[in-house]
């Protein structure tokens, strides 16, 4: 019986110890290193656990009928830049995670009853000669719990977008000498945002001269 899965690699399990009687439970905890190929284990280029870096997997194995259902934690530390300042950060991430790993039998036996459902079928996942890998199931729960858009903080105040100074070292910055170019575009987002100026009094006018570039 010849197999694809390595069992060697620290994110391939193996359910013999297990058995196949259903209803029987395994648990299992394994720290593993990040995998760095194909891709980052997060999202590529905007925040990911960086390769070989810790991941703790806390699992429990269930036997069921049709396979084995694994449920668990994966706990790492992502590291990436906040979208709005593009200053580095780094977000702990608990990424939970059930999956089936079906018996193959189990699935020729569904083929024979039910031709017709091959949709269902793209997505199922298969134990080979008893053992499973959890990388897809891993990367798929991580990338879900991480945020799309990353920020340092909620109230992260950005880069000016006038000559990009990072505006949290610096929360008065603001330019009054305008490049006439901007001057009309400026003249209507004020009065877009005549009620949150208000709000912000004005007493700051004057603090800040032409920025040079
Ligand atoms: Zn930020
Ligand atoms: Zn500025």
């Amino acid at each position: 019986m010849s197999t694809r899965l390595d069992h060697r690699n620290p994110l391939v399990f193996d359910t013999h110890e297990l058995g196949r009687r259903p209803g029987a439970l395994q648990r299992l905890s394994r720290t593993v290193d990040a995998p760095g190929s194909p891709a980052v284990l997060g999202i590529d280029g905007v925040i990911g656990v960086p390769e070989g870096k810790p991941v703790e997997l806390d699992l429990r194995l269930e036997s069921v009928m049709e396979g084995v259902l694994v449920t668990g934690t994966a706990r790492a530390s992502a590291e990436g830049e906040c979208v709005r300042c593009l200053e580095p950060l780094r977000l702990d991430v608990a990424a939970d995670f059930q999956e089936m790993f079906s018996y193959p039998e189990a699935d020729e036996r569904g083929r024979a009853a039910e031709p017709a459902d091959d949709d269902e079928d793209e997505d199922v996942l298969y134990l080979e000669d008893g053992m499973f890998d959890l990388e897809p199931v891993l990367r798929d729960a991580v990338v879900l719990a991480l945020p799309m858009q990353p920020v340092c903080r909620e109230d992260c105040e950005g880069l000016c977008s006038e000559c990009g100074i990072n505006l949290n070292d610096d929360p008065d910055h603001h330019h009054d000498a305008v490049d006439i170019r901007w001057a009309a575009l400026q003249g209507l987002a004020e009065t877009v945002q005549d009620g949150e100026k208000d709000n912000m009094g004005g007493a700051e006018a004057g603090v800040d001269e032409k920025q040079e570039k």
